[in-house]
């Protein structure tokens, strides 16, 4: 089988053209070519030797995920589908804001996590994307969308909160990371890409000496009760420990507070004292709270909070100092909000399972 150039991040780009006995600059150029110049094939590459051409031909692919569909929303939100196999999409969800353009990548198809109030983790786990499939969003995005008429790039921040646990697929979305990180790649900053975990404590560790980007924790809880409620994965890593590690990444990070999410869900978590529980559990870790009102999806068994009760919500945090945003709801015609993301995984229960032993375990 030939080899997926877009699997590989510069490093090991540079390993591959070693191996075929060609100077690292040819990984910058290809590198260029594939995710700069949004080029498919090496017929493109006009600047590289035709004899190098022809051996990349033989031997490799640039493997863009197929697209299915693409569709925009009233509100300028735009959605991408891409081909995954076996009768699986996954989404891609771009939202343009007046000082920036965010990207919203997925990073599994479905998820083994089963947070209650999700539809993705309601329908169970497929696979992991490959690094290609990763990457492969922001390819097709940055096509579409392209520059600025002041030649910047439409898509100015990345954030890893679509379909699917990111650090549960660690070594994909690094790899990832790493190209939309890099000058041959896309250059995105590293305070304008952020991963968004529901707390996978060891992977966060390993992160913050890997690839130090933004952090969102969908914290959804002030206490161990309601989170092992909704966030079974809290069993595992309970509060106390999830936040010593949202500290030792600060240590770290690019940008100095954490994104804590927390999602409004009507008589569960949204009561003022939840508000003022929160304000004592987060005393000591620089964060800012970005309050996202339920997206309803059929069966979910819970009710958005409202307006009036995410209002008192939101004023006492922000009277105990904390900086504090309701998430507004973009692209509900499309169901591109969060948390109603593709409609249908193609749900392999058995590894369901599997993946579930791995990850909600509880430990020894
Ligand atoms: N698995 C990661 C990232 C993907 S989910 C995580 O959980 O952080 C992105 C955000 O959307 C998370 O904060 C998630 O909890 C939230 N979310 C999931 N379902 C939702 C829903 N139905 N309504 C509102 N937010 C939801
Ligand atoms: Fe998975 Fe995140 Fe959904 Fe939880 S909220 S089930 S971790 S995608």
């Amino acid at each position: 089988m030939k080899t997926n150039l877009l699997n590989f991040d510069l490093n090991a780009l540079t390993e591959h053209f070693a191996q075929m006995g060609e100077k690292p600059f040819r990984a910058k150029q290809v590198m260029r070519w594939i995710h700069q110049g949004g080029a498919e094939s090496f017929d493109e590459m006009t600047d590289l030797a035709k004899s190098l051409r022809a051996k990349l031909q033989e031997k490799a692919v640039v493997g863009i995920p197929v697209l299915m569909a693409a569709q925009e929303s009233r509100d300028g939100t735009r959605k991408w589908l891409l081909d995954v196999g076996t009768g699986n999409g996954v989404e891609t969800v771009f939202i343009p804001e007046t000082e920036r353009g965010t990207l919203c990548i997925s990073s599994q198809v479905g998820c083994a996590l089963e947070c209650t109030f999700c539809s993705t983790g309601r329908q169970g786990f497929n696979r992991n994307l490959t690094a290609a499939e990763i990457i492969g969003q922001l390819w097709w995005a940055n096509k579409a969308l392209g520059v600025t008429p002041k030649n910047e790039r439409v898509i100015s921040n990345v954030v890893m909160m679509g379909m699917g646990e990111p650090m549960a697929n660690y070594d994909n979305v690094v790899t990832a990371l790493s190209i939309m990180l890099d000058d041959h790649g896309y250059g995105l900053s590293r305070r304008r890409v952020t991963v968004s975990t529901s707390g996978m404590v060891p992977q966060m560790d390993r992160l913050k000496e890997d690839m130090p980007v933004a952090l969102a924790v969908s914290l959804h809880a002030s206490n161990d009760k309601v989170r092992d409620e909704i966030v079974p994965l809290n069993k595992k890593y309970p509060l106390k420990e999830l936040m010593a590690a949202c500290n030792r990444y600060l240590t770290k990070a690019p940008r100095d507070f954490i994104t804590f999410e927390y999602v409004m869900l009507d008589g569960v978590n949204d009561k003022p004292e939840h508000a003022h529980e929160l304000v004592q559990l987060v005393k000591d870790t620089p964060c800012k709270f970005n309050l996202i009102p339920f997206n309803p999806f059929p069966n979910s068994g819970y009710e958005r909070s409202s307006n009036k009760n995410i209002n008192i919500f939101k004023e006492i945090l922000m009277e105990a100092g904390l900086v504090t945003t309701v998430r507004k709801t973009r692209g509900d015609d499309i169901d591109a909000a969060c948390g109603q993301l593709a409609g249908q995984v193609q749900d392999k229960t058995k590894r369901q399972e599997k993946w579930q032993q791995i990850y909600l375990e509880t430990k020894p």
